[in-house]
């Protein structure tokens, strides 16, 4: 907490355990604070929190709603559940959606091995899909001197776009369309290789969580992720304020 702050502490409950935080952290915050896991693909620290994924879901006491935990803010004596088989459910079957959506095929993927959605899938046992895959006809972009872009990787998470926009300041990405048709694009929907704006600095690549975004020139398996630097920066950009 920064000195002299008049941020206040809450109390609440996590599955059943006291715990205390600061007035202005989400649930997730607090979770991730207390060691609690909660899986997220949307959510990166230090970036903006939007809710899209909806995997970090959570029930609190005295509601029958569930709670995107990156975007709700905790308060005074709530009692956060994290762990239900309703939870459990829920998050199964938006993982299902997710790799029935695009092409995830894992044996041929530069990211194999090293994908947010891979490791997930795998922590929450998922050995099937229940719903038809959609397979369908995606693009690949490879305009760029360094870097690609596979669209049948894409999970629509924006960590791309936001870390572009937040903290490089560049804001070459964007989404088109809706629903089913959604993708991210570059500049005014143009090959990444022509845009104006890209500074290739490398962070869009380094925070997307599959392998839709890559350096040139990995094989299969080969392209690993760095996503540290984006809260570190985030925090000494905090700090100067
Ligand atoms: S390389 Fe840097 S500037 Fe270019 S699109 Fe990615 S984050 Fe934005
Ligand atoms: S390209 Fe990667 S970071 Fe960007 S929206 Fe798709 S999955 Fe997320």
């Amino acid at each position: 907490m920064p000195n002299g702050s008049n941020i206040k502490v809450k109390t609440l409950k996590i599955d059943g355990k006291d715990v205390s935080a600061r007035e202005d952290q989400t649930i997730l915050d607090v979770c991730k604070e207390n060691g609690v896991f909660i899986p997220t693909l949307c959510h990166l620290e230090g970036l903006s929190n939007i809710g899209a994924c909806r995997l970090c879901m959570v029930e609190v006491e005295g509601s029958k709603k569930l709670f995107p935990s990156c975007t709700t803010a905790i308060t005074e004596g709530m009692s956060v559940i994290t762990q239900t088989d309703r939870l459990k459910h829920y998050r199964k079957m938006i993982l299902e959606l997710i790799f029935a959506e695009r092409n995830h095929t894992c044996s041929v993927c530069v990211s194999n091995s090293h994908c947010d959605l891979q490791y997930l899938g795998q922590k929450m046992g998922i050995d099937h899909v229940r719903v038809p895959y959609r397979f369908p006809k995606q693009s690949v972009d490879a305009s760029h001197p360094y870097f690609q872009l596979d669209h049948n990787r894409c999970i629509l998470c924006t960590r791309c776009v936001r870390v572009c926009e937040e903290i490089e300041g560049a804001h070459v990405w964007d989404v088109s369309g809706r629903g089913i048709n959604a993708k991210v694009i570059t500049d005014l929907n143009q090959p990444w290789g022509t845009s104006e704006t890209c500074t290739t600095c490398g962070k869009c690549v380094n925070v997307c969580p599959t392998g839709a975004l890559s350096d040139k020139g990995r094989s299969v398996a080969e392209m690993t992720k760095r996503r540290e630097f984006v809260a570190l920066l985030a925090n000494r950009r905090k700090e100067k304020v």
